[in-house]
């Protein structure tokens, strides 16, 4: 197993790490980044924006800009996981921000929301494999409804992707339980 982050180390926001076992790989998050932030510019990346995207797919915690925002910017074919009602709301947000008056920001918006119809979404818990890489989505509490851990397994090792999470909120107090439980 090879863990690579490629953005996000060193900053909040615009993450983008990648998990790479016998020739496959899944990324995780692929957002802009956050106002403010010294400008890191990506390389292009095989297997998420140039190369074969047979063997990748890539997994988006929750639908926040700095987690989702570069989507539009991955490979045409890549499939993209995100949960099943974060995707609805991403979808209704991005449809309001095609109204906005900067042409610019209204066509970036409408190819964003052209590829969140690509989008297989999962649920909690559900198993998905990515060659011999399994993702587990965990449900966690955060300011954008829906959002997610993951643990990815291969080789006979597992790591927890945390993403954005908090311990407060209308949710957080599952938060030990459910690392506890499956972390
Ligand atoms: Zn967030």
């Amino acid at each position: 197993m090879k863990i690579q982050i490629h953005r996000g180390s060193n900053q909040i926001g615009g993450c983008v790490c990648e998990i790479e076992s016998s020739g496959y790989k899944v990324f995780i998050d692929f957002g802009e980044q956050l106002p403010g932030a010294e400008k890191i510019s990506l390389h292009p990346i095989e297997g998420l924006t140039c190369g074969d995207s047979s063997k990748s797919a890539l997994f988006i915690t929750h639908y926040h800009a700095d987690h989702i925002g570069k989507i539009i910017e991955a490979l045409d074919d890549l499939p993209i996981y995100l949960g099943k009602t974060a995707l609805e709301i991403y979808q209704h947000y991005t449809k309001r921000l095609t109204y906005i008056k900067d042409r610019t920001e209204s066509d970036k918006n409408k190819n964003l929301l052209q590829r969140t119809k690509t989008i297989t979404t999962f649920e909690a818990l559900q198993k998905i494999k990515v060659g011999g890489i399994t993702v587990i989505p965990l449900l966690v509490d955060h300011s954008a409804f829906d959002a997610y851990m993951f643990i990815i397994e291969a080789e006979g090792k597992r790591i927890l992707h945390t993403g954005d999470f908090r311990g407060h909120g209308f949710r957080g107090k599952a938060l030990l339980k459910t690392l506890r439980a499956y972390a």
